[in-house]
C-alpha cells in the first residue's frame, strides 16, 4: 500500500491487531470530536429551529411550516442537519434532540395559531429511531397537553424507510397518534423503495413529493410524468400532496395545473429563524 501509510494498532485490553489507514484515523478523530460537540450542543442549547413556510397553491396563503433544526456552533457557524442528524441517530442522541425540536415547534405553532392563523399546521420530522422509543406516543401527547396545541395543529413527517421495519409494532403507534388528531406525511416520497401497499395499510394523510422530481420540472419529461402520476394517485387515495423544493415559477404553475395542494421551496422562502418567519407571517396574513 504505497499511498496510504498503514499502522499496526493494538486494540486496548485485547490481544488482537487491526490495520487502519491514516485517513481512517483522522476520520475517527473527527467523528469523536463531533460526537463530543454534539452532546455539548444539547446541554449548551446550541440548537435552533428554523421554519420554512408551506403555501396553499389555491390561495397563496401560508398554511403551515416545516420545522428544520440547525446547529449554531460557537466559532464555526450554522451547521445543516444532514451533517449531524445521521450521527445523532447512530449514537442515540436523536431522542433528546427530537423531543426538543417537537417542544419548540409546538410552542411556536400554538402562538402563531392564536396570533395569526387559527388553522396553522406545524410539520416536524421524526426519525425512524424515534419510533423505536416506546415513550414516543406519551411524549407527543404530553407536549400537546403542555403547549395546548390541538393535535390538528401538528403533522409528523416520516420517511418511507420507516415503513420497511416491523409493521406490526408500528401500526398501533400510528393509530394512537392519529387519534390525537395529528396528521402523518410521507416525506421525500418517491425516493425510497416502499411498496405502494403501505399507502393502504397505514393511515397516511399527505405525500410530500421529493425535491429531486420537482428540480427537473419542466425540463425532464420523466419527472413531469412521475409528478403528475403521484398527484393523481394521491388524489384517488384521498391524500393531499405537498411539493418540496419548488424554485421556479414554471414549477409552481405546473404544480397548480396538476392539482397539487401545497408547496414549499426557495421560490417562496428559505427556512427562516422563528422571528423572521413571524415577520413573514405578519406581512402575509390579511388584516381582519
Ligand atoms: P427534509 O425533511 O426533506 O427537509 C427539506 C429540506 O429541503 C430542507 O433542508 C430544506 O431547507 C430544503 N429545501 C426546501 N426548499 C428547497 C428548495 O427550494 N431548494 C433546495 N435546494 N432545498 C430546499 P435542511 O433544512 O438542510 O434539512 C435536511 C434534512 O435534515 C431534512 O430533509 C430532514 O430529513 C432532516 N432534518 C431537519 N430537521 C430535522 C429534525 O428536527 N429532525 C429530524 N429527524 N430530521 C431533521
Ligand atoms: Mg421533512
Ligand atoms: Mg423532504
Ligand atoms: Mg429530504
Amino acid at each position: 500500500c504505497a499511498d496510504s501509510a498503514m499502522y499496526l494498532a493494538k486494540e486496548s485490553g485485547r490481544n488482537n491487531y487491526q490495520f487502519f489507514t491514516t485517513e481512517l484515523n483522522v476520520r475517527a478523530q473527527h467523528r469523536y470530536a463531533l460526537e463530543k460537540n454534539l452532546r455539548r450542543a444539547l446541554t449548551e442549547q446550541e440548537f435552533l429551529v428554523f421554519y420554512q413556510p408551506k403555501v396553499c397553491l389555491k390561495t397563496s396563503a401560508i398554511v403551515g411550516a416545516e420545522a428544520l433544526i440547525r446547529w449554531q456552533m460557537p466559532d464555526v457557524g450554522i451547521i445543516p442537519p444532514d451533517e449531524f442528524i445521521p450521527i445523532s441517530e447512530e449514537i442515540g442522541l436523536i431522542l433528546p434532540i427530537g423531543r426538543w425540536v417537537l417542544e419548540q415547534a409546538c410552542l411556536r405553532a400554538k402562538y402563531w395559531r392564536d396570533e395569526f392563523f387559527p388553522d396553522f399546521v406545524i410539520s416536524v420530522n421524526i426519525s425512524p429511531k424515534q419510533f423505536q422509543d416506546p415513550g414516543l406516543f406519551n411524549f407527543i401527547q404530553q407536549v400537546l397537553n403542555e403547549t395546548k396545541l390541538p393535535g390538528q395543529g401538528l403533522q409528523l413527517e416520516i420517511t418511507e424507510g420507516l415503513l420497511m421495519g416491523e409493521l406490526d409494532l408500528l401500526l398501533p403507534v400510528f393509530t394512537s397518534i392519529k387519534k390525537l388528531g395529528v396528521s402523518i406525511s410521507l416525506d421525500d416520497f418517491g425516493t425510497g423503495f416502499s411498496s405502494l401497499s403501505y399507502l393502504q395499510r397505514f393511515p397516511i394523510d399527505n405525500l410530500k413529493i421529493d425535491r429531486s422530481f420537482i428540480r427537473d420540472i419542466p425540463e425532464k419529461q420523466d419527472s413531469v410524468v412521475l409528478t403528475r402520476a403521484i398527484i393523481a394517485m394521491a388524489s384517488a387515495l384521498g391524500l393531499s400532496v405537498t411539493a418540496e423544493g419548488v424554485e421556479k415559477t414554471e414549477q409552481l404553475d405546473f404544480l397548480t395545473d396538476s392539482g397539487c395542494q401545497e408547496m414549499q421551496g426557495f421560490l417562496f422562502s428559505k427556512p427562516l429563524s422563528a422571528s423572521d418567519f413571524e415577520n413573514l407571517l405578519i406581512s402575509h396574513t390579511p388584516k381582519s
